[in-house]
């Protein structure tokens, strides 16, 4: 590990002259190699998850292949300095910004995307000319391997490094001056990651979690509404860092509501327990320890007077949890306390917006907000009223898909941003550039300072 490190140092140095076409070639290295291991992937992804093929492609091949196709059509604009104007005091002098590789690159990613929250990151510090090291998480250990697979094929160890291994990996690269580590994961290791990096004050982004709410209000379409909701929900098992964490839907519309996701949930993955616990198109628990969290979770909210309106079946031996609705969750319930991250969905009655947002505003800010309203006051209310990551307005989590939007949290969530060029800034260093012209004005502060005297 650490000859691999020093040797991207001259790796590092070198690609700060890299052309626009060969980070792009190098991108596309990346592509092509993981569109060679398509078959492996979708066999890793079943063996590790339960993951159905056509969730393989929607939520980690295909984005990446996206990021990687938006990142080569925009990288040539991208890397172009920016020319800024002169303001009052620099008169006569002309300003750019000029994107430099920040260097040494760290990418440290979680389990539940464990491809496209690797890949996506690394094409972005490759568009903007960083070597990188490469540390997937454990839990997700037959695709990790064939990550590292791709990798080891692509690129040189001096380029592109993968070490695959749980926290002594981890500890060992956060140790290292690396400059810039991208981190996503739980709140709770981006503090430790965020510690490590200030021991040699790395810059870091940091993708994190948290409990994204959802609003339906009285005025929203309810079909539309259920049909995403349940989508975004129980995609991938609800182990989705922007999935609807629970919903406040209001009182005059929550029966209706509750009996279209019931008939959305039967649709798509069976009416009786039996057919759901066997559907193919529903993705399980990542394992054991997961599988115990959010039973438990689960249980506690029963035990304290939960209601259950759908699902709740769990087959600890296969880490299932089936798609799970319940309401009548009291606030002191663990579950209304910690990012849920599986397929059980509390859901809240309201009468009054201002108190959502109220609650909203109690809570850590999230990654995600999702509104669903035709009211646009009640829209812009809470938008105004409110603070997360991003935001969908009568949708959910299709802006990580938006190659031209910022993805990241605030506070909580995350620091900095990805996807696009703003993966593209995040791996950059924007050194400002001011270059002297015919006008000196700064001649008016040479000493000595004889008032009167003409200087400029
Ligand atoms: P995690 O924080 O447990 O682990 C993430 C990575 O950090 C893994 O590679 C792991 O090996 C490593 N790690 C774990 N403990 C460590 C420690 N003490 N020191 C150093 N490294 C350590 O997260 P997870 O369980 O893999 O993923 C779930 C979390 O990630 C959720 O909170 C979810 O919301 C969040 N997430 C965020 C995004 C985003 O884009 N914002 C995307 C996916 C997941």
């Amino acid at each position: 590990m650490q000859q691999v490190f020093e040797s991207q140092q001259a790796t590092a140095l070198a690609w700060r002259r890299s052309t626009v076409q060969e980070r792009i070639e190098r991108i596309k290295r990346l592509r092509d190699g993981m569109l060679e291991q398509r078959d492996a992937l979708y066999e890793a992804f079943m063996q590790d998850f339960h993951k159905p093929r056509m969730e393989v492609d929607g939520t980690e091949i295909i984005p990446t292949l996206d990021e990687a196709k938006h990142t080569i059509s925009h990288l040539r604009k991208w890397m172009k300095p920016t020319r800024v104007s002169p303001t009052q005091l620099t008169l006569g002098n002309t300003g750019s910004i000029q994107y430099q590789p920040r260097g040494r690159c760290l990418i440290i990613a979680p389990w539940n995307y464990p491809l496209y929250l690797m890949f996506g990151p690394l094409i972005s510090a490759l568009a903007a000319g960083n070597p990188v090291i490469l540390k997937p998480s454990e839990l997700a250990p037959r695709v990790s391997a064939v990550m590292a697979r791709i990798i080891a094929k692509v690129f040189r160890p001096e380029e592109v490094a993968l070490f695959e291994g749980a926290l002594q990996t981890s500890q060992e690269l956060l140790a290292k001056p690396f400059d810039h580590i991208f981190f996503t994961g739980s709140p709770a290791v981006g503090k430790i990651v965020m510690a490590a990096a200030a021991r040699h004050l790395a810059s870091v982004t940091l993708e994190l979690g948290g409990k994204s709410p959802t609003i339906v209000d009285e005025t929203a379409d309810l079909t539309k509404a259920a049909q995403t909701i349940m989508w975004g929900k129980f995609l991938n098992s609800g182990q989705t860092c922007v999935a609807p964490d629970h919903l406040y839907v209001h009182e005059s519309v929550k029966d209706r509501f509750v009996a279209e996701c019931k008939a959305v949930l039967a649709e798509r993955y069976g009416s009786t327990a039996e057919q759901q616990r066997s559907s193919q198109d529903f993705t399980h628990v990542i394992n054991q320890r997961h599988t115990q969290r959010v039973s438990g979770l689960l249980a506690d909210a029963v035990q304290r007077g939960a209601r259950v309106l759908a699902g709740g079946e769990v087959d600890q031996a296969q880490c299932y949890i089936a798609p799970t609705l319940i309401d009548q969750v009291p606030a002191q319930a663990s579950i209304m306390g910690e990012e849920i991250f599986g397929p059980v969905l509390p859901i809240m009655g309201f009468t009054s917006i201002d108190q959502v947002i109220a609650e909203i505003n109690s809570q850590p800010k999230p990654l995600a907000l999702y509104v669903w309203s035709r009211d646009e006051p009640t829209i812009d209310k809470v938008l105004t009223n409110t603070s997360s990551g991003g935001v969908c307005v009568n949708h959910c989590m299709v802006h990580v898909a938006h190659g031209n939007l910022p993805f990241g949290g605030v506070n909580n969530s995350g620091i900095g941003n990805a996807h696009g060029i703003f993966g593209f800034k995040a791996f950059s260093h924007e050194r400002g550039v001011l270059r002297s012209t015919w006008l000196n004005t700064i001649k008016m502060f040479f000493p000595p300072y004889t008032e009167g005297r003409q200087k400029v």
